[in-house]
């Protein structure tokens, strides 16, 4: 489902849009003639974009793919798509004549700032409103509905695109303009960092979404030996964080500090709010925190069922037949050889089962220990695909990682990590533009 995947992240640009649109309409209305005349010209660039790539590549092929297959496997949803077509049409529109208003305006042919401003507003307004349609009604309808081979034939259908604007790169024509969006919007809805409201529903950016861990100024030792001095770290709910770091910088040691199978010498660290420093690992499973750890460990001889049932152990709920069927939808593999031993799967598939394993114990936080350790490069694309669908769902994630290319391509925030001591922090997007980090662990 990596359609899923690009459509959530459209739909994220399109927010962004949405909200530099806010900023631009309060500057129209309220600055002296040129300049408003100027954050009008921005006006008329952003919707160059909506209408270039929104209207003729985003919603054509939701169009042609999407929403054909929608209405063939549930008639149901025809009037639901019928009227996101609708809306999709005549946003198209009313693009069309803002453009030619705001290009008015812009050359001095008239027009008033306030009446701009007005329609500028309207015009994002009407974006969150089928932003809000698509993602509260027709993309989980997709995803209960469609088929392998539909995902199949609407991925193909998607794979193609790049965001001129958004994409990693931006098209060298539209860099100016993704430059004047990062000033105009706000820290939470930048570039590299997720925005609340759009696909998983969760507010994850890092001003507002609640904290799921804090650590602060955690140190540990082996015997005299000094493994971690003085950590800092934050994650919050619905981020993905990731740690990057060499062989030997303590990533595997923070890990069995954080769930308590390694003793900490001084510092703290919070879940949720509680103080879990010196709280036994059971518990801490119990208080939500599971981890993945490194080279799988699953139970070789069990079953593949059996392995996930066993995750589920802390838990006393009906859920856990719903829980198993939705780790088979997220891992389809594992339910084709789900009375098979773990141990015939291949390291890949075991890391799979190790991850939805712990996910059978619903956890709040997930702690991933390496899990592309030692798999071939192909493998290590589908285990990150998986981390990334994680994420879209909304499950907290802190990623331990040496593959730092990966793993900050996908992180709401890094942290680098050398010998004990976290030396940079940013969000993914900027680590990876970093040139230490480029430096040190890209190979750039
Ligand atoms: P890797 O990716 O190789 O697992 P890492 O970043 O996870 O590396 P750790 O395994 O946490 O690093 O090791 C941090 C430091 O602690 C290293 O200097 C290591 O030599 C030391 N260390 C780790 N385990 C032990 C141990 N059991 N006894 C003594 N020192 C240890």
């Amino acid at each position: 489902m990596k359609s899923l995947d690009i459509i959530e992240a459209e739909h994220r640009s399109m927010a962004r849009v949405a909200s530099a649109f806010d900023a631009l309409d309060r500057l129209v209305s309220k600055s002296a003639l040129p300049v408003a005349r100027a954050h009008a010209a921005t006006v008329a660039d952003l919707l160059g974009y909506v209408s270039a790539y929104v209207d003729l590549v985003h919603h054509a092929k939701e169009h042609a793919c999407l929403h054909r297959m929608l209405r063939l496997r549930d008639p149901e949803l025809i009037p639901s798509v019928d009227r996101l077509q609708t809306e999709h049409r005549q946003a198209a529109l009313r693009c069309e004549v803002l453009l030619n208003q705001a290009h008015d305006f812009t050359q001095g042919q008239g027009g008033d700032a306030d009446v701009l401003a007005e329609a500028v507003r309207e015009f994002s307004n009407s974006m969150r409103s089928y932003l809000r349609l698509e993602e509260k009604v027709i993309l989980p309808a997709a995803r209960a509905c469609l088929t392998v081979d539909d995902w199949r034939a609407v991925d193909a259908a998607f794979a193609e695109n790049q965001d001129p604007l958004f994409g990693t790169p931006a098209l060298p024509e539209f860099e100016e303009l993704l430059g004047k969006i990062v000033q105009l919007v706000p820290m939470e809805c930048r570039p590299g960092v997720p925005l609340t409201g759009t696909a998983g529903g969760r507010a994850r950016e890092s001003g507002h979404a609640r904290s799921v861990l804090e650590v602060r100024g955690l140190t540990s030792h082996y015997g005299r030996i000094q493994a971690l001095h003085g950590i800092d770290l934050d994650v919050r709910e619905g981020q993905l964080v990731a740690l990057v770091g060499a062989n030997g910088a303590g990533k595997t040691t923070l890990l069995r500090t954080l769930s308590g199978v390694h003793p900490v010498s001084g510092g703290t660290i919070r879940l949720f709010d509680q103080d879990i420093t010196h709280l036994a690992p059971g518990k801490r499973v119990r208080t939500g925190l599971c981890q993945v750890p490194e080279g799988r460990q699953v139970f070789g001889p069990m079953s593949i069922e059996d392995n996930l049932r066993l995750g589920a152990y802390t838990r006393s709920d009906d859920q856990i037949a719903t829980d198993l069927e939705r780790m088979y939808g997220l891992f389809p593999v594992l339910k084709e050889k789900r009375q098979l031993p773990a141990g015939t799967l291949s390291g890949g598939q075991q890391q799979m089962l190790a991850m939805a394993r712990a996910l059978m114990g619903r956890p709040r936080l997930l702690l991933l220990d390496e899990p592309s350790m030692g798999l071939a490069p192909l493998l290590v694309e589908e285990i990150f695909r998986v981390i990334a669908r994680l994420k879209s769902e909304g499950i907290t994630i802190f990623l331990v990682e040496q593959n730092a290319h990966a793993a900050l391509a996908i992180a709401d925030i890094g942290y680098v990590i050398e010998t004990g001591r976290t030396i940079l922090t940013g969000t993914g997007a900027e680590l990876l533009r970093n040139e230490q980090v480029k430096q040190a662990y890209l190979g750039m």
